[in-house]
This record gives structure tokens, C-alpha cells and sequence, in this order.
């Protein structure tokens, strides 16, 4: 193939680099790499995706004996499918704890963010306009809403579960590279900051963080517990909706 024989300026070289040890560390540990990055990665540097994958097979994932992969992104021996690559949520676990396969700057970077988040909380100045419906927030803060797509968006910015990183703002050495838990918001970023050619949705995919977000298992309003955010959230929504059916019943 002709591809093969494209080979990458230091300059790509390190970018690569500098991508996989701030993104991809974590999950290359159990030699799995989502091709989809992969050819992320290859549309932002504007080369064929096999030279790309060659060369982080070559240095990270199989340096001592890498054979060349013809057709698929090989070694995943198996494991990429895994159920057990990521441990069951812990409730006792610390941010921090659940995180440890995260790059230390992205960590602290994450932390910080989580906390921010988390301090919100406490706030209730009540000056909200609209402010009406069934699904309340859990956190105390006194938001109400009529969708429970809002409501689940409104628990996530007490609690994150998802980050995005900025992959260019990272790799321009910005202090604070930009870091948000919402798609919508980080693709605005893309649009605004990086006009210089990025695809805003190539950028999103390169720089989700693969952030295991903590939360409290247990139902503010009955024994019940979770194990994931979507139960936790399918469950709480399951109160709310029986709450309007029993008054909606009354009228
Ligand atoms: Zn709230
Ligand atoms: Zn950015
Ligand atoms: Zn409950």
C-alpha cells in the first residue's frame, strides 16, 4: 500500500506523543486504542491513518515485538470488548482514586473542575425566573424543570460525568486548557477558539476525557441505591414521574 510509505515530520511525531501520553495512556495500558481516535487523530494531522497507527503501535503498545498490522488496528488481543477493562463503580471510591489511569496534569486539571462543580451546590440565591415543574434538582439548589433531559443535564453540572480536554489548547501549552463536561459547550469552544481549520467534532472526539465521575449511589428519596449514573438518574426521574401522575390522578 502506498500509505505506508508516508512517513511522519517529527513534528506530527510529537504531537502524536504528546496526544497519547495526556489522552490515551490509561486505556493503551490494556493495549486498546478506539480506532475512531486513531482516525481522529490522522484527519488533524491530515495524514493516512496507517502511518499514525504504525507509529503508536511501534512506540507504545508493542515496541519490542510490533508486527505490522495489513488490515485492522491490531493488537487488541481480544480484550478491547472486555467487560472487566473497567472496574465496577465503587461508591467508596475518591474522584481522585477512580481516575489514577489519567495523566497527573489532566488529573489535577479534572479535580479542580469536579470541585468547582460540586461546590455549586450550596448555592440557592433563588434568582431563577422559570422555575417550574416536576423534576427538581437533588443538589438543593432549588432548580425545578418540566424535561427530564434538562434535569439530567442540570444534575451533571453538580456532578460531572463526562469531560471534554481540549486536545489544541493542550498541545498550544495553555495553562488552562479548556475543560467542560458538556458536548454542546466544548463544541462551541472548537468553533470559537480553533477557527484555524480544526473540525469541531474531530477536536470532541480527540479530547474526551476518559473520566470515571463519582456520585452519591443513594436515592435522596428512598433506600433504593445505584450503580451507575444512569440508574441513579432513570430511578430519581421514575419518582418524579409517579409524583405528576398521583397529582395529575387528584385534579
Ligand atoms: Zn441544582
Ligand atoms: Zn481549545
Ligand atoms: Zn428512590
Amino acid at each position: 500500500m502506498q500509505t505506508r510509505n508516508i512517513r511522519l515530520s517529527n513534528k506530527q511525531k510529537s504531537f502524536i506523543r504528546q496526544w497519547y501520553e495526556d489522552f490515551a495512556n490509561g486505556q493503551a495500558s490494556s493495549s486498546y486504542l478506539a480506532s475512531e481516535q486513531v482516525n481522529a487523530l490522522a484527519t488533524l494531522l491530515r495524514v493516512p491513518v496507517q502511518p499514525v497507527m504504525d507509529y503508536i503501535n511501534k512506540k507504545y503498545i508493542n515496541p519490542s515485538n510490533y508486527l505490522p498490522a495489513n488490515s485492522d488496528f491490531a493488537p487488541t488481543s481480544g480484550r478491547a470488548h472486555d467487560p472487566k477493562r473497567r472496574p465496577p463503580f465503587q461508591p467508596d471510591y475518591s474522584l481522585t482514586e477512580a481516575n489514577q489511569h489519567l495523566h497527573s496534569t489532566t488529573l489535577s486539571l479534572v479535580e479542580r473542575y469536579v470541585q468547582a462543580c460540586q461546590r455549586r451546590r450550596a448555592q440557592n440565591d433563588g434568582r431563577r425566573s422559570v422555575n417550574d415543574g416536576p423534576f427538581r434538582c437533588t443538589f438543593g439548589c432549588g432548580y425545578r424543570t418540566k424535561r427530564a433531559f434538562d434535569w439530567r443535564r442540570h444534575e451533571e453540572t453538580h456532578e460531572p460525568q463526562e469531560l471534554w480536554l481540549c486536545l489544541v489548547c493542550s498541545q498550544k501549552g495553555e495553562q488552562n486548557p479548556f475543560l467542560v463536561n458538556r458536548k454542546d459547550k466544548f463544541l462551541k469552544h472548537a468553533k470559537d477558539a480553533h477557527k484555524d481549520g480544526w473540525e469541531p467534532e474531530v477536536v470532541l472526539e480527540m479530547s474526551r476525557v476518559d473520566f470515571r465521575g463519582t456520585f452519591d449511589p443513594q436515592c435522596p428519596n428512598c433506600p433504593t441505591t445505584s450503580d451507575t449514573w444512569d440508574d441513579r438518574c432513570r430511578h430519581i426521574l421514575g419518582h418524579y414521574e409517579d409524583e405528576a401522575n398521583d397529582s395529575s390522578r387528584k385534579l
